[in-house]
């Protein structure tokens, strides 16, 4: 119970690899805060902590709004919580690339897709730092925790706005880690390769992302997984674990840092 009177906000906490924080973060005794837009899969993840002997409160927000900093402000001063742990977990994928066959500069989906992709994934945890951070400061002690990816640190190819948040949510890390370091708050991103969740799955699947990268679509699933030099898919519960031991007092010493794990697809 290392986490024993913490309080954490996790974004994305309905589903996938932000559900497996969580839970792992319940188990080690923090108190929850889980948000995420899908209100019946946020309740079930909250039984799910509380059938563990956990607590936890739901906040069904889209965090691609601005509109939700302000809810979130709100809901924190109604339930009188200061978050001592935030992980910046929310986050989507999207395929796009530049049509350079067709109409020169980008189409109106692109555009959409790029800026939906960038709020998502960029400038919520932003926003979620800048709100929460001052807190921790006066603390004298927080941990913040940002989901990047691999992505974050080599380019991929047909999802620019994706790599470009990812790398940005680094750039964010190594910022804010220098910024926050005298005042006891360490902040780190975390970079998974291929994870089984939902996120991966529809990603493999798409038949426009398999045309772009010339894959066949039955093949798909495994040339991605052999593609892994641990020739399989990352289970959410091994991010939980880094995320966990990065908000313990044992990681104290560890800032700025963005750690890859992804079974060896990526070794920078
Ligand atoms: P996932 O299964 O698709 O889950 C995404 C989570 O983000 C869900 O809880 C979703 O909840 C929430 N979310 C999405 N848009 C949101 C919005 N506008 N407002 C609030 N919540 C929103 O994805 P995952 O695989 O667990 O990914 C988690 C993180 O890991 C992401 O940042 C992702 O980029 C990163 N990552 C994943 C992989 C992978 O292979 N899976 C690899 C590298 C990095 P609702 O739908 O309920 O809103």
């Amino acid at each position: 119970m290392e986490l024993l009177e913490r309080c954490a906000l996790v974004t994305g906490a309905s589903r996938g690899i932000g559900k497996a924080i969580a839970i792992e973060l319940a188990r080690m005794g923090a108190g929850l805060m889980l948000v995420a837009r899908n209100e019946t899969h946020l309740n079930n993840v909250r039984s799910e902590i509380e059938r563990m002997g956990g607590t936890a409160v739901i906040l069904a927000v889209d965090l691609a709004k601005e509109e939700s900093w302000q809810i979130l402000q709100r809901r924190l001063a109604e339930e009188k919580t200061h978050i001592d742990i935030l992980i910046n977990n929310a986050g989507i994928y999207t395929t796009d690339y530049i049509d350079v066959d067709q109409t020169p500069g980008w189409d109106s989906a692109s555009s959409q897709a790029w800026q939906q992709t960038l709020a998502v994934n960029l400038t919520a945890p932003f926003q979620l730092c800048r709100t929460l951070a001052p807190d921790m400061v006066q603390k004298g002690w927080g941990r913040i925790v940002n989901i990047s990816s691999i992505s974050g640190k080599k380019a991929e190819t047909f999802g620019s706005a994706y790599s470009a948040s990812k790398f940005g949510l680094i750039g964010l890390t190594q910022s804010l880690a220098l910024e926050l370091a005298r005042h006891g708050v360490t902040v780190n991103a975390v970079c998974p390769g291929w994870v089984e969740t939902d996120m991966a799955k529809d990603q493999i699947n798409d038949p426009e992302w398999c045309r772009l990268n010339n894959i066949d679509l039955e093949e798909s699933l495994d040339i991605a997984r052999l593609s892994v030099p641990q020739m399989r898919f990352i289970q959410p519960d091994e991010v939980a674990s880094m995320v966990a031991y990065l908000c313990t007092e044992r990681a104290r010493g560890i800032t700025g840092q963005a750690i890859n794990i992804c079974g060896g697809l990526s070794i920078t």
